[in-house]
């Protein structure tokens, strides 16, 4: 199968795959994922959105789908290795721009207009801030994201 250019390509999650989702939003990655997304919903799903469906199921290439990544492996990291090969991506590109829990690109924020909506302790403490417009969470770089690049880079793809 022909690598799509990291540019275009978008992702539709097998529901079995919620790590791999998550850790593809990581690191900057369009990639819808769901209950509904399993079988022909994904099938329908990927066809609707032009997007390159990830799987475990076995079974799916039998449905006749578009273009997909059969996910070898379990393990999410390994996963996530795989899909960052098969499809050229450069996972330092654009880290923590899109919403981990719904997928949304994420806006930056002034400091004064977060005030309200973040703990006193991360007002007083952190100056950059992102929010996510769809479900209006507040995002800010601090311990978490810390231990995500270093999750990255154990990983081995940072
Ligand atoms: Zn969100």
């Amino acid at each position: 199968m022909a690598a799509p250019a990291s540019d275009w390509v978008k992702f539709a999650a097998d529901r079995m795959l919620g790590r791999l989702a998550k850790w593809l939003r990581v690191i900057g990655q369009d990639v819808i994922y769901g209950r509904h997304l399993s079988g022909y919903g994904l099938i329908h799903a990927a066809r609707a959105e032009n997007r390159l469906s990830l799987t475990r199921d076995r079974g799916l290439k039998e449905k006749q789908p578009p273009e997909f990544i059969f996910i070898d492996s379990d393990d999410y990291r390994e996963q996530l290795r795989q899909v960052i090969r098969a499809c050229d991506l450069r996972a330092g590109d654009a880290l923590f721009t899109r919403c981990l829990e719904c997928n949304a690109v994420l806006e930056p924020k002034t400091k004064e207009s977060v005030e309200s909506l973040v703990p006193p302790y991360v007002f007083s403490t952190q100056e950059m801030f992102f929010w996510c417009s769809q479900c209006r969470r507040v995002y800010w770089p601090a311990t978490h994201h810390q231990k995500m690049l270093d999750e990255l880079k154990t990983i081995g793809v940072l």
